[in-house]
Parts: structure tokens; C-alpha cells; sequence
């Protein structure tokens, strides 16, 4: 099972995946949080491939940043955002604690859904664009890209996605 598969990365490996997490992240500057604008798996964790293999991207952040990912530990979020690929947030813990996180985690479980997730940096972009220069309103915005117009106001002020993508 790919989400527990051991993660060991040369240097060269290393800077090639913290440079593919960069360009495909952005911050959230409220929780501190990275957040990984690329596909997200069902669970809403960021994936991508490696090495022809689909591998959960908070476990690659963990190995590019901090270090190796032994077989069978899991790299849990201090943050509770499956998307956050940010090194302070991540740590190494074993399948029990795992399954004690994800317990707590489900007890807060309050069934926000975390619309951002659905949008890429290019959406971001283009929302922006269509917001600024062709005047379409939140609303009509929030429809095209099926996320809430207060996602879309968070959008074009700059809230949650400060940097320019
Ligand atoms: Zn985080």
C-alpha cells in the first residue's frame, strides 16, 4: 500500500521534489500552512507520481525537508489539513498514533469541505483575471468553478493565496 511505503530520497531526488512541491503550493498564511494546489487523492491528501509511482505528497515533503520515511510509519499533520505539505507541520509517528490522530481528527470532523482543495493555481489565476479585468461578479464566478462565493472573495482579495500564481 503506497501510503505506507518507505521513502528514502539521494540529494538530487531531494531538490527536484521540494522544487515540484514549491511551484504546485501555496501558502495559507492563517494556519502557517503549505497547501499543495496539485490532484488530491479521494481522501483529500495531495498525491503525485515519483518514480512512476503515485505517492502521497506530505510523506515526500517529509522526506525532501526533514528526512527518510521508514516502511510502515506515517507522516501525520500537527495541522489537521491533509493538503499542508509544510515541514514544521509534518512529523513521523507510527500506525497507532496514526489511528489515534485520525480518531481525534474524526471526533472534530465538523464536515467543512476545504473547497480550495479544487482549485488549482491556474484557476486561481484565472479567477483573478476574470474577477479583475472582465468584472464577473463572485457569484457568477463561484458558479463557474463550483466553489462558494466566500472562497472566491478569499481568492481575489489575496486572503489565502497571497503569492501571485
Ligand atoms: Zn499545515
Amino acid at each position: 500500500m503506497n501510503s505506507t511505503r518507505q521513502i528514502s530520497l539521494t540529494q538530487e531526488e531531494k531538490e527536484r521534489i521540494r522544487s515540484r512541491l514549491f511551484s504546485r503550493s501555496i501558502p495559507n498564511d492563517k494556519a502557517g500552512c503549505l497547501e499543495f494546489t496539485g490532484s488530491c487523492s479521494k481522501s483529500r491528501y495531495g498525491m503525485f507520481k515519483f518514480r512512476n509511482k503515485s505517492f502521497l505528497v506530505h510523506r515526500l515533503s517529509f522526506a525532501a525537508f526533514t528526512g527518510n520515511v521508514p516502511e510502515d510509519m506515517c507522516v501525520l499533520h500537527t495541522c489537521d489539513n491533509p493538503r499542508c505539505i509544510n515541514p514544521d507541520h509534518l512529523w513521523l509517528g507510527t500506525r497507532g498514533d496514526n489511528n489515534r490522530d485520525s480518531a481525534e481528527k474524526g471526533r472534530r470532523a465538523c464536515g467543512t469541505k476545504n473547497a480550495s482543495c479544487k482549485l488549482t493555481a491556474l484557476q486561481v489565476r484565472e479567477i483573478r483575471s476574470r474577477y479583475g479585468v472582465k468584472r464577473e461578479s463572485h457569484r457568477a464566478l463561484a458558479e463557474v468553478f463550483g466553489v462558494s462565493h466566500n472562497t472566491i472573495g478569499s481568492i481575489v482579495r489575496g486572503d489565502h493565496w497571497k503569492i501571485a500564481v
